[in-house]
């Protein structure tokens, strides 16, 4: 018997490496890979791009309410689209992640997310990451799991991937931006970041990818019961 056709919830702060796990996960047992912050970013890249955001950050929710039924956002094979456009670089900017987590704080957003987040997982067997996937969107998820690591090595890995992409942001603003989201994403009213009751810990400050992966075995391996491990490629 393999893996059974579940619902797998990631979750945890920023830059835990949530996204690099769910993905590795999804390729090595089958499961489709979803990924929530692609779609808060997608909704305030679209706020960004149509002027919905003032220079000193504040939100026009009114503008954005009204226009967000024209926003048609969706995954491809290489990552998350706008209609037609292909915006995987656009909503990775420090620009973007400056302003995510205001506009994940909003409502309307988080109900216009979690409707296409549960409408993209129907085949089921998937994967998912973000902030509140095991408490509020998949609450009855089969596996949970939250995320954590050193603060330090967080901001160091974001900004290498960063630069890794030709930026040229400063470890410090990275890290401030890092503590800002961890704070608003925890504080807001609606749907917060919490450690799910029923979630499994990773700190996978000192581990390695294929540790990771290990892990997460042997927990499926325990809680449901498959005594044969299937083979890793990584
Ligand atoms: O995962 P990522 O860092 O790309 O997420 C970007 C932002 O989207 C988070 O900082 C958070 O504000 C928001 N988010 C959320 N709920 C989720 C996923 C992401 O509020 N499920």
């Amino acid at each position: 018997m393999g893996i059974p056709d579940i619902i797998i919830a990631v979750d945890g702060y920023s830059s835990t490496g949530k996204s690099t796990f769910a993905k590795l996960v999804a390729r090595e047992f089958g499961f489709t890979y979803l990924d929530s912050g692609a779609m808060y970013r997608g909704v305030t890249l679209f706020a960004m791009e149509n002027g919905m955001i003032a220079p000193d950050g504040s939100i026009d929710n009114d503008e954005l309410k009204n226009a967000i039924g024209r926003l048609e956002l969706h995954f491809g094979a290489d990552g998350l689209y706008m209609g037609e456009r292909r915006i995987e670089a656009e909503i990775r900017t420090l620009e973007v992640s400056s302003h995510v987590s205001p506009v994940s704080a909003i409502a309307f957003v988080r109900n216009w997310v979690d409707e296409r987040l549960h409408a993209f997982s129907e085949g089921g067997r998937v994967i998912m990451d973000g902030r509140d996937i095991g408490t509020t969107v998949f609450p009855n998820a089969e596996l949970k799991v939250f995320m954590v690591a050193d603060p330090q090595v967080r901001a160091q890995r974001r900004y290498d991937e960063m630069v890794a992409k030709g930026e040229t942001p400063s470890l410090e603003d990275v890290m401030k931006n890092l503590q800002e989201r961890d704070y608003i994403d925890s504080h807001r009213d609606v749907s917060p970041l919490r450690q799910p009751e029923d979630a499994f810990v990773m700190d996978n400050t000192h581990m390695t990818l294929h540790e990771e992966v290990v892990w997460i075995l042997g927990v499926m391996q325990g809680k449901f019961g498959l005594l044969e491990a299937p083979a890793l490629s990584c």
